[in-house]
């Protein structure tokens, strides 16, 4: 099978590494897990080799049914789902993971995380996330720095995420043209954060001209007066010429808390 690069198909190798996600994932019997894009399965089989409740792997590259459905066939708490990852019926799933343990594409590694940090309030509260170490770096960036982003805040607004380890990208076939590093979120508060797009609208809206002010870019949002927005600041102490990167995660907690009581 030849590997395709539109869906980011660069498959572990390196044992070392696939031990470490193993380990840190600290999978026990309670756990159902999901995994995104099995692959050939490297990562699927290391999972399976733990006692867990269930396994569910989303895979969309139809030529991996051979070897997948042959796996799905040996082992009862191994199921099978086909289709994109992205836009995938989660609330299907049953039982539901509360683990997410993946090598993710590359492509897709900001809507899919958006996405299943919506899942929290069901239980989906740990990912183990092999990432571009980029994608990685900006995940957790700090306030005042050109790496933040909306994704980033929402993950901090919610809980944690550390990079757990550096990976070169010598540990993967084919050789991508990136590094790697394994990341680990843990959502721990604010688990209805994402239950309506509220949230991640200020935030898109907020970063959407990073050159401009957090105020300019939040003219006319929700039908907000900017004299409004003006009061909202001076309440929260904040410049009135700050940039949304600038933002600490509280900060933007407070200004999504006032803007909902004034939209
Ligand atoms: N887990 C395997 C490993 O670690 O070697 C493969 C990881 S590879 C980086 C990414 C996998 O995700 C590929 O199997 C690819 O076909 C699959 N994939 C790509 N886009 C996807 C999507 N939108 N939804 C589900 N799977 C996808």
């Amino acid at each position: 099978m030849i590997p395709l690069k539109r869906f980011g198909q660069n498959f572990l190798t390196d044992k070392n590494i696939l031990s470490l996600i193993i380990s840190r994932a600290g999978l026990n019997s309670q756990d159902c897990v999901l995994e995104i894009g099995p692959g050939h399965g490297v990562l699927t089989r290391a999972i399976l080799e733990k006692e867990i409740s269930c396994l569910h792997a989303i895979e969309l590259d139809q030529r991996l049914k051979p070897e997948l459905e042959e796996l799905e066939r040996s082992k009862k708490n191994f199921h099978l789902h086909w289709g994109d990852a992205v836009n995938f019926d989660y609330e299907s799933l049953k039982p539901f993971p509360d683990k997410a343990v993946a090598n993710i594409p590359y492509n897709i590694t900001t809507p899919l995380i958006w996405n299943l940090l919506k899942f929290s309030p069901q239980g989906l509260k740990y990912f183990l996330f092999m990432l571009q170490k980029e994608a990685a770096l900006r995940l957790i960036a700090p306030p005042d720095t050109k790496e933040r982003y909306p994704l980033g805040i929402t993950v901090e607004a919610m809980g944690r995420a550390v990079i757990v380890k550096n990976v070169s990208r010598k540990c993967f076939r084919p050789v991508p043209e990136v590094d790697s590093a394994v990341v680990e979120i843990v959502a721990e508060k604010n688990f209805g954060l994402l239950k309506n797009s509220a949230w991640s609208e200020l935030l898109h809206r907020g970063f959407a001209h990073r050159r401009k002010t957090l105020l300019n870019n939040l003219k006319g949002f929700k039908n907000i007066e900017i004299s409004e927005w003006k009061k909202i600041f001076s309440s929260l102490k904040l410049d009135e010429n700050i940039r949304a990167e600038d933002l600490t995660c509280e900060e933007w907690l407070k200004i999504h808390e006032e803007a909902g009581k004034n939209s």
